[in-house]
């Protein structure tokens, strides 16, 4: 693939509206055979996919002969039903190009509460090292009203958030951000490039409402989304995901708008972790564990001489030296009682001590910034 989609890590969001015929409600087979061979493209020169599908309603609506507006149980009932068909076209698809894929089902709580969002972010980290493919929706079947997304364009935010994704594509219907509903206004002009989500840009979300038949994103939530990726130091790009091999056609010039990250992932992730989460305690390390940060590792809990704190499992802590001086901040992979235990511990003892183990890392270099 050409030159446009150089990404390290990329989270592309698959519409409702492209991946299902809204006439039939049947599944664009042909669409997602060119989509595979995009992935696998893309895979080859490098880069790190993980795909965020919407489509579990719309195929469970046609498999269970529902039409009209649905209640939300049996919205419910259609996701369950078209999950699985959904799951299994990605298995075929992407299976012939040689491709594991692997079904994620997150809420709402797995992205936004750091306990359930560490875990999320260790399972689909390894799969990718495992060479997988994550395919993730919302797991509409359980999550109730409350504490739905809703819209697979915020969730798809996230996940590019949770995995410091450096790039995130929304295959949409539509070719971009307009500055007023093309389809009910003639003068409505593209726009190519948003460098800062201004008002003015964040006011252009309430016209045009892609995908409103088949879906539910709109502008408004694919704008709510860029707030999120670009903030976490991801690119966005919004572009007509419609056309048989809509990835490569974007990879050689096709219509979009690109949001730029307001920074790195990484750089972003450091200064969410240093200054946006409030300290719940402290751990004293040693000076060989201080070396180790130092020198990039993670934190073990054999370097830990001592705590302080009623921390939670993904909480932030403070890492102190021996001169009680803070020389790093993290997010910590065991609460306060089960860190008691195994502080000054081999990361091997960790399971007999606690009856499991949630990695061999108090907390994990990923989680950690020095500062
Ligand atoms: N999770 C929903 C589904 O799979 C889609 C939500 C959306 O349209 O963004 O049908």
């Amino acid at each position: 693939m050409a030159e446009a989609l150089q990404y390290h890590r990329l989270v592309v969001k698959i519409g409702s509206a492209i991946l299902v015929d809204s006439n039939t409600g049947q599944l664009r087979a042909k669409w997602l055979g060119a989509l595979s061979k995009d992935i696998a493209t893309l895979r080859a020169s490098g880069t790190q996919i993980t795909l965020v599908s919407s489509g579990a309603i719309a195929l469970g609506r046609q498999r269970l002969s529902l039409s009209g507006s649905l209640s939300l149980a049996q919205k419910q009932a259609c996701a369950a039903a078209g999950q699985s068909l959904l799951t299994q076209a990605y298995e075929r698809a992407l299976g012939s190009q040689g491709i594991i894929a692997a079904q994620a089902l997150l809420t709402l709580t797995d992205t936004e509460d750091r306990r359930h969002w560490l875990n999320a972010r260790s399972t689909l980290e390894t799969l990718l090292e495992l060479g997988a493919v994550p395919i993730i929706n919302e797991n509409d079947t359980v999550a109730t009203d409350e504490i739905r997304y809703g819209d697979n364009d915020r969730l798809a935010a996230r996940t590019a958030q949770m995995l410091s994704a450096d790039g995130l594509i929304l295959l949409s219907d539509i070719d971009g951000l307009y500055t007023a509903d093309p389809r009910e206004n003639n003068s409505a002009a593209h726009i190519p490039y948003v460098e800062t989500l201004t008002d003015d840009i964040m006011a252009m979300g309430s016209g045009a409402n892609s995908e409103a038949a088949i879906g539910s994103g709109g502008m408004a939530t694919k704008l709510a989304a860029a707030q999120i990726a670009t903030g976490a130091g991801c690119d966005m790009i919004i572009c007509d995901g419609r056309q048989i091999g809509a990835l490569s056609a974007l990879n050689h010039g096709a219509k979009h708008t690109h949001f730029k990250a307001s920074d790195n992932p990484k750089k972003a992730r450091a200064q969410w972790i240093a200054g946006m989460l409030k300290p719940m305690g402290k751990l004293y390390i040693d000076d060989g564990a201080c070396k180790a940060l130092r020198s990039g590792k993670s934190l073990l809990a054999a370097g830990v001489t001592h705590m302080s704190g009623a921390f939670n499992k993904g909480d932030a802590v403070c890492i102190m030296n021996a001169d009680e001086t803070e020389i790093a901040r993290g997010l910590v992979a065991y609460g306060a009682d089960d860190a008691a235990k195994i502080i000054g511990v081999n990361s091997a003892d960790i399971t007999q001590l606690l009856g499991y183990d949630n990695g061999a890392a108090l907390i994990h270099r990923d989680n950690l910034v020095m500062l």
